[in-house]
């Protein structure tokens, strides 16, 4: 058995996704090699956490947060950015991804996971509903998710989702090879694959 302060450490790296026991047992003893002020510093960053960073009540990114008046994040707030394109992305990591290729003007919308359905009870988790109420007749819907089975279970029910809300719905063009993702995809690939949307 560890020493009581490493078991909590470790119930605590556990509850991180795909970190199991042993990860987790790695983590807590690493700590232990960490100088006192490193480990200050990162319990002070994990303890402010949530002070910082927002949550974009339109569009669910994450983002830097430098007074609680603020509600948008840095895309939705810029009045250059065309808010009838609405990119849908499973994460904030896919945004990024497309926002790095400098290709696109619109805004983002983070779902946060893809749609089961198999697991009806999962899909509240995700936001759909803050989705739809942002569509109007004029907006185009880009649906940039991964051209892997889920990311197509997920085109598939959008697009009945969606239905009837606006004029245009496109998805990526399928330029990145079948099974790969978006966090992964080269520049120029993202590039190809928005512009020859459909
Ligand atoms: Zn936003």
């Amino acid at each position: 058995m560890f020493p009581a302060p490493i078991q909590k450490l470790i119930s605590h790296f556990q509850k991180l996704p795909g970190i199991g026991p042993r990860q987790a047992a790695k983590f807590a003893m690493r700590l232990t090699k960490m100088t006192d002020s490193e480990l200050k510093f990162m319990a002070q960053d994990i303890s402010t956490l949530k002070s910082f960073v927002g949550e974009c009540k339109e569009c669910f990114m994450l983002f830097d947060k430098p007074n609680s008046g603020i509600l948008l994040c840095q895309f939705c707030r810029n009045p250059e950015r065309d808010k009838n394109k609405i990119c849908v992305v499973v994460n904030d990591n896919d945004a990024l991804s497309i926002e790095k290729t400098k290709n696109f003007d619109g805004v983002y919308h983070v779902l946060g996971g893809h749609v089961s359905l198999l697991d009806k009870e999962e899909n509240r988790n995700l936001n759909l509903i803050g989705l739809k109420n942002r569509i109007k007749k004029e907006t185009e819907v880009i649906l940039a998710l991964n051209a892997n089975a889920e990311g197509q279970a997920t085109i598939m029910y959008l697009e009945k989702f969606l239905e009837g809300l606006n004029h245009k719905t496109s998805r990526l063009a399928q330029g990145m090879s079948t099974g790969s993702e978006i966090e992964y995809a080269d520049d120029q690939t993202l590039i190809n694959a928005l512009k020859h949307r459909r």
